[in-house]
């Protein structure tokens, strides 16, 4: 049976960076995917932090164009598609915010091909169109049982995504809540602004919509709540976008996926086994995105595999290091979930169309003083907003917290 220092099991933008990092230091290091090829199929709103893309090690590197010509540009050859300056939040139908946080927009399937490109440029050994289907201890490692025979390895990322398969396998709690995420890709570019639509009053079940414009196309896509109907939603989303006055015909592909929505699971460790990115819960519950998240993750979780092989130790006490190195990054902030739960389990759609109202016009990148007492001294006319300005606060702090970390 083939041994490997490190076994990752899933081919997505988290195992490719767990992988790369692990097999540039030396390690021997096998992902496997059950897919026979990376990037298809997947399901994603492609947004992601210009920040991000390019603080982040184990990222695409784009030939030999540095990270400034590539901000410069607006289309290039390459898995960026579009670089956008300015994101327009919709609240309700009475209130437009605009915040300038650069963001890129990206040809997913392209970027994690590239990812897998350099993690095989690494050394990783990539097993494609091989399933996962047990794990279980065996002499100080672990046996990891799939579709084309078994491994063993010293340890094994799971980086499965939002299925979590190999956390159950593990014997850990998996994320308890989801959200569907369902999207069309549009022929046209309707849009220059990265759009954000958080309207309770149309739809109810609806998290929010987003319209993201792409070279030559536009993504337009709902999250929507797990017992709901998604494509429906999707579709009076669209006839409520009247200025995009898309038609049938304009409909080039329809996407959708689930969307771990609970938070980080408590426990992303076990003897011998880390778990990162979608599978552990880790993605942004207020904008749902989880690609640099996933990117991170992975890394850290390679970091600790590196660190535990070069004191031969994978017991669960040496696995624990990833979690609480960790547990310091932003995007672990409990502030986030908080704001998730008031925004999409308190707020009402009026409470959406009043602070809409309020905000109407504004820039949100950085509220000023100014800003921040008009919006107290309004919530002063009624005891009730005054006790959801408190509310809306706490909103205000996780959306600035989570939006460099994907869309
Ligand atoms: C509709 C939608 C829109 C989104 N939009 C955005 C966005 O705009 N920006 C953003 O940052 N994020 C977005 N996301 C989230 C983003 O796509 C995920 O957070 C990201 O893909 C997570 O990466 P991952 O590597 O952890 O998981 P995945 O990308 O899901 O990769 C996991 C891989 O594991 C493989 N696998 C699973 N089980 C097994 C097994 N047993 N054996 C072998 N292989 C296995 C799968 O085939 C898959 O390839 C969106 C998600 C959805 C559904």
């Amino acid at each position: 049976m083939a041994v490997y220092d490190v076994l990752i099991v899933g081919g997505g933008p988290t195992g490719l960076s767990a992988a790369t990092t692990t097999a540039k230091q030396g390690l021997s290091t096998i992902l496997i995917e059950e897919h026979t090829k990376i990037g298809q199929p997947l399901a994603c709103g492609e947004g992601i932090s210009a920040d991000k893309l390019f603080s982040l090690e184990n990222m695409p590197k784009i030939n030999s164009q540095t990270n400034d010509q590539i901000l410069r540009l607006q289309q290039h050859e390459s898995f960026i598609e579009r670089v956008v300056n300015t994101q327009r939040f919709f609240f309700g139908s009475k209130g437009v915010a605009t915040a300038n946080i650069k963001t890129i927009t990206i040809n997913r399937p392209l970027f994690d091909q590239i990812m897998a490109k350099q993690a095989h440029n690494a050394g990783v050994e990539l097993l494609l169109g091989t399933q996962v289907i047990a794990i279980n201890p065996k002499n100080g490692r672990l046996e990891i049982k799939t579709t084309n025979g078994s491994y063993e390895a010293n340890i094994a990322i799971g980086c499965d995504g939002p299925s979590a398969h190999t956390v159950r396998m593990m014997g850990l709690q998996p994320p308890t809540e989801y959200v569907q995420g369902v999207e069309y890709k549009i022929q046209g570019v309707h849009t220059d602004a990265l759009d954000f639509y958080f309207d309770f009053n149309h739809f109810k079940k609806m998290h929010y919509g987003w319209s993201f414009p792409k070279k030559k196309h536009t993504n337009v896509g709902v999250v929507v709540e797990p017992a709901s109907k998604p494509m429906k939603i999707l579709n009076q989303f669209i006839k409520h976008l009247r200025y995009m006055d898309i038609k049938d015909e304009e409909i080039i592909q329809k996407i959708a996926g689930i969307i771990p929505a609970s938070g980080p699971i408590p426990k992303r460790y076990s003897n011998n086994y880390m778990v990162a990115g979608d599978a552990a819960g880790l993605t942004n519950s207020i904008f749902y995105g989880g690609i640099s998240i996933g990117i991170h993750s992975g890394m850290l979780a390679g970091q600790t595999a590196v660190e535990a092989h070069e004191i031969g130790k994978f017991d669960e006490q040496q696995m624990s290091e990833y979690q609480k190195n960790s547990q310091s990054y932003p995007y672990m902030d409990p502030i986030i979930q908080q704001a998730h739960e008031i925004l999409y389990n308190k707020f009402s759609a009026d409470d959406i169309e009043t602070f809409g109202s309020w905000i109407d016009g504004w820039d949100i990148t950085t509220l000023s003083m100014f800003q921040k007492l008009r919006l107290f001294l309004k919530s002063l006319i009624s005891p009730s907003m005054l006790k959801k300005f408190s509310e809306a606060r706490i909103i205000a702090h996780g959306f600035s917290k989570s939006r460099d970390w994907g869309f």
